[in-house]
């Protein structure tokens, strides 16, 4: 199997093509990963190269047949990913579609994205095709945590988990995708996101990378400011902001690495802002510090359960503070 500019996952790669090299297809796969780790990319390579034309396995999708060419394949069907939730009616409509012969291809192939939108009624529907899926049905789904999942979903899926990126496999992606950044740059914005490519991209592209830089030391600075009010005031700019306030927790997470460091008389540049760090490395003591790194890590995760985002952002300000003894 081809790959093409899909970074990092080694062990994701060897797994697949093994299979699809000797044209085994599961039918039903699960690739789940954080935002931006390639989760719908790798499903569309795993579909184009179900429905590529090439003669041989091992050089699927070759990205020159007549299957490849076409924008819309007719035998791919993409439903999901746009936030909204996926209603009991969307699956059985799916279903419907799933017993159709493919029309050119010798597999239909769907991709349902972000399968945590799903309700519970949706998945037991989407379970009646897993269950007794037609051979020529590949199904995949992409998802956050397969955890949000039922488990009845989850046993009938092959289960691929993404991780985030090293610098060096993700670098030679993001050179040619923002050229205009320099690698210094663009090495940030990768420890910034998380070695997560599509959300550099993103963050990159839309200037929530140069925002998380200009706010993330300033929010670090008013952990530990006399009154809580400043802290409140900035994290208020995070309102409606999920992508910002997700770069801005990393960048936290980043800052008071370096702080910790500083404590034990090291020094690392983790983060851009080594004047912050030394500031909450000289007002604070290891174990706040420790303190203040499991609270970032513990919003991280409400975050990424979709909370309220006003109720996030006062939670934010008071568990910061109170991890800080301020
Ligand atoms: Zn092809």
């Amino acid at each position: 199997m081809q790959f093409g500019d899909f970074a990092g996952n080694a062990s994701i790669k060897r797994q697949l093509s093994s299979q699809i090299d000797a044209g085994h297809y599961p039918h039903a796969l699960l690739i789940e990963g954080p935002l931006g780790s390639g989760r719908r990319t790798l499903a569309r390579l795993i579909a184009r190269a179900a429905l590529c034309r090439h003669g041989e396995h091992a050089a699927r999708p070759c990205g020159t047949c007549a299957a490849c060419q076409k924008t819309a394949p007719p035998d791919l069907t993409e439903l999901g990913g746009d936030g909204a939730t996926l209603s009991v009616d969307a699956i059985r409509r799916l279903r419907e579609d799933a017993f159709l012969l493919p029309n050119e291809s010798a597999y239909r192939v769907m991709i349902l994205a972000e399968a945590q939108a799903m309700t519970p009624q949706a998945q037991n529907a989407l379970l009646k095709i897993l269950e007794e899926p037609p051979a020529h049905l590949l199904f995949i789904l992409t998802c956050d945590k397969r955890t949000s999942l039922l488990e009845t979903i989850r046993s009938r899926c092959v289960c691929l988990t993404l991780a985030p990126t090293m610098w060096e496999e993700a670098q030679p992606v993001l050179t040619t995708r923002l050229p205009k950044e320099s690698p210094e740059e663009l090495c940030r914005a990768h420890s910034l996101f998380g070695g997560c490519i599509g959300q550099v991209i993103d963050g990159v592209g839309d200037g929530t990378f140069r925002q998380v830089l200009d706010l993330t030391p300033r929010i670090a600075a008013a952990i530990v400011a006399p009154n809580e009010a400043e802290l409140m005031e900035l994290t208020a700019s995070l309102e409606k902001e999920k992508q910002l306030t997700v770069g801005v927790l990393s960048g936290l997470s980043l800052i008071l690495r370096d702080a910790l460091v500083r404590k034990y008389g090291g020094i690392t540049t983790l983060s851009t802002s080594p004047d912050v760090a030394a500031q909450l490395a000289s007002r604070l003591t290891a174990q706040r510090l420790t303190a203040l790194m499991e609270q970032v890590e513990q919003l991280q995760f409400a975050l990424a359960r979709n909370m309220n985002n006003n109720l996030f952002l006062t939670r934010l300000c008071a568990c910061l503070r109170a991890a800080a003894g301020y």
